[in-house]
């Protein structure tokens, strides 16, 4: 469960103690460890090439900072670049121009193009408070267009009919005219799924932007697609002059390598992460999330790790009891470890107390970030009832707008929350039976 990278570059800084400098000499060994966590992450060769090359640029010659290993240090450097490299750009929809501010969806068939239509249309009415009409170009697969009048429904906006017999740049200028005339603020137009990059359609589509002229010409992309999304990307960039990216299936359990690879490529910002099969399921995409998942270092790691670093045995103990009592992990046993973190000092100061191999992890993340993330769990959790706390699953989404309103956060971040918790949960009953005391001891020890 720990971090392949982290670890394997403390052990690479343990060869190399007393070194205060990254080096030409001491770079190359730790450089190959990025390499394969990249790699393993699926982000694309070129592409880690590339990224490695400017992680060299700023790391050779970096003074490391106090008590710093330079691995600890490298691995800050690597957060932050592919931080910088992910994060730049404009986050939300750009909806400047004259209405209906057009969005046209590009993307291979079954990437989630007709989905994140529906997702983006409930997003722009209840973010933006906008009136949003879809419509479908593809009459290649008529159940597509079925399936966008179906999801169209859900998202509360409304669909313009389209049928197969129609071509889709008449279909297109139809919905167009319509949106003007019934003072559509927003058009968006899902396009036919490509099965593989096909010059026809790649012509197609090509045409259709020239017509309809989009504000935003998005590109859907799977985030399980690993390697092969750097051709998909590329092919998609030189038809179209692409102005955002959505990364949808990040709720997989994919290492979301494909981020880095595709915004690379594209040059164009990745604007939001597709997290459930859901209409409610897409969010802002998080560059400094995102980070930590490529390297491994996924949040619930870091939590459960730095938790049960510093927890004390006896509380370990109770909890190892009641986990093994099957009495479950509730909320309350979740927040109960946030205000054990909280008290033991802050997370800037957790870190000097945490063993090496731990504080390399740590080293990684901003900790002011990380010390207001957990207040604002916190409140989250303090604005449940008692049964809430017990059995999170009865939490319902008019309660989870309620909790969210009582935290002052976003609804995503109180399902963000919950998710965490489910998978410490997960965590919590593969480790029944005494596993739970064996991994604190090697924590701690
Ligand atoms: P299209 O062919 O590009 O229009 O793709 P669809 O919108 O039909 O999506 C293909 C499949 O992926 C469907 O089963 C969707 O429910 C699923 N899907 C789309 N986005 C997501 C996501 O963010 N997470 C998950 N888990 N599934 C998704």
């Amino acid at each position: 469960m720990a971090s392949a990278l982290t670890d394997k570059l403390t052990r690479l800084v343990k060869e190399m103690r007393g070194q205060a400098r990254i080096t030409e000499s001491n770079v190359q060994d730790m450089l190959r460890e990025v390499r394969m966590a990249l790699l393993e992450a699926d982000v694309a060769l070129p592409v880690v090439r590339d990224f490695i090359a400017r992680v060299k640029d700023k790391a050779l010659g970096q003074e490391v900072m106090g008590s710093l290993k330079p691995g600890q240090a490298l691995v800050g450097i690597v957060h932050r670049e592919l931080v910088a490299t992910m994060g730049e750009g404009v986050a939300d929809i750009n909806l400047n121009a004259q209405p209906p501010a057009v969005i046209l969806m590009a993307g291979l068939q079954g990437a989630g193009k007709t989905t994140t239509t529906a997702k983006l249309a409930k997003h722009l009415i209840e973010k933006r408070k906008k009136k949003v009409l879809t419509v479908s170009g593809d009459v290649y697969r008529p159940a597509a267009i079925e399936q966008l009048k179906t999801v169209t429904a859900q998202a509360g906006a409304e669909w313009f009919p389209s049928t197969p017999d129609q071509k889709p740049l008449d279909i297109a200028l139809a919905a167009l005219d319509y949106a003007k005339k019934h003072y559509f603020d927003v058009l968006l137009v899902d396009t036919a799924g490509r099965l593989a990059i096909d010059e026809l359609l790649m012509q197609e589509i090509k045409d259709l932007h020239a017509a309809i002229k989009p504000v935003e010409t998005l590109f859907v992309v799977d985030a399980m697609q690993g390697q092969d999304a750097i051709n998909t990307a590329k092919a998609f960039k030189e038809a179209l002059p692409l102005t955002g990216i959505i990364l949808t299936k990040l709720d997989g359990d994919s290492r979301g390598g494909a981020a880095l690879s595709v915004r690379q490529i594209t040059g164009a910002p990745i604007k939001f992460a597709g997290v459930s099969e859901k209409l409610d399921g897409l969010e802002v995409f998080d560059a400094e999330r995102h980070a930590g998942r490529i390297l491994g270092m996924g949040d619930i790691v870091a939590l459960v790790e730095q938790v049960s670093a510093g927890v004390d045995m006896e509380a370990a103990q109770k909890l190892a009891a009641k986990v093994k009592s099957g009495d479950g992990f509730d909320l309350n046993d979740f927040l109960g470890q946030l205000q054990q973190m909280k008290q033991m000092g802050g997370l800037s100061s957790l870190m000097d107390k945490l063993p090496a191999q731990l504080s390399a992890k740590a080293g990684a993340v901003d900790m002011d970030r990380a010390e207001k993330d957990i207040k604002r769990k916190e409140g989250i959790i303090q604005s449940m009832t008692p049964k809430e706390r017990r059995r999170p699953e009865l939490i319902k989404a008019t309660r989870k707008k309620r909790i969210a309103n009582g935290a002052g956060v976003q609804v995503q971040e109180v399902n963000r929350l919950l998710k965490e918790f489910e998978q410490m949960q997960g965590m919590m009953k593969k480790m029944k039976g005494g596993g739970l005391m064996k991994m604190m001891k090697k924590m701690g020890g």
